[in-house]
C-alpha cells in the first residue's frame, strides 16, 4: 500500500510557505487507517512499551488506536489549561507559532516505558517537549512513531538519540 497516495498536500496553510500535509484523507479510509496503525505497531512491537503518549490533537488520532493495538494505555499530552488534574508543563516553538504542553502528574509512573506517537515530525519541537514532560515524571521514552516525517527540517536531531520510526518521509 502506498500511504502517500492518501496524504493531501495543501500549499500555504496555515500560512504562506507551509506545505501542509493533510492526514484527514488517509484516516477517512478505514482500511488504510488500520493498515497504517498496524504498520507502526509492527515497527515498535519489540520495545516493551508500557504506555503510548500523544500530543494534542493529531497525536491522539495516531496514539490512541496504536495504544489499543499494542494492548497498553494512552497518555494525552494537552495544551496548557485543558487537563483538570495536577500537571507538569513545558513551553516550545512550532514550525509556525509557540505553545505550552501539559501532562497529568499521575499519568506516568517512574520507570514506565513510553512510546511517543504523533501524526507528523516537523522541527521536532513538540516531541522534544513531550520527551521533557515524560522525563519530568520519571518515565523512560523508548521511541517515537509518526505517520509522516519532514526530513528536511531535521527534527530527528532533537530526539535525543531516541529511536524514530516514520511511515512516510518528505
Ligand atoms: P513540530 O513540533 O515542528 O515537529 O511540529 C509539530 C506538529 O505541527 C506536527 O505534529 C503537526 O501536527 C504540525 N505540523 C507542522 N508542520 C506541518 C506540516 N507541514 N503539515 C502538517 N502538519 C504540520
Amino acid at each position: 500500500m502506498n500511504f502517500k497516495d492518501y496524504i493531501r498536500i495543501i500549499p500555504d496553510f496555515p500560512q504562506p510557505g507551509i506545505r501542509f500535509k493533510d492526514i484527514t484523507t488517509l484516516i477517512n479510509n478505514g482500511e488504510v487507517y488500520r493498515s497504517a496503525i498496524e504498520a507502526i505497531k509492527s515497527a515498535v512491537s519489540d520495545k516493551q512499551i508500557d504506555l503510548v503518549a500523544g500530543p494534542e490533537a493529531r497525536g491522539f488520532i495516531i496514539g490512541a488506536p496504536l495504544a489499543i493495538a499494542l494492548g497498553v494505555g494512552f497518555v494525552p499530552i494537552r495544551k496548557s489549561g485543558k487537563l483538570p488534574g495536577a500537571v507538569v508543563e513545558a513551553s516550545y516553538d512550532l514550525e509556525y507559532g509557540k505553545d505550552k504542553l501539559a501532562v497529568h502528574r499521575d499519568a506516568i509512573q517512574p520507570g514506565q516505558r513510553i512510546l511517543i506517537a504523533d501524526d507528523l515530525l516537523a522541527t521536532g519541537g513538540t516531541i522534544a517537549t513531550t520527551i521533557n514532560l515524560i522525563k519530568q515524571l520519571g518515565g523512560v521514552p523508548v521511541g517515537a512513531a509518526f505517520l509522516i516525517e519532514l526530513g528536511y527540517l531535521d527534527g530527528r536531531d532533537k530526539m535525543d538519540g531516541l529511536d524514530v520510526f516514520s511511515l512516510m518521509s518528505y
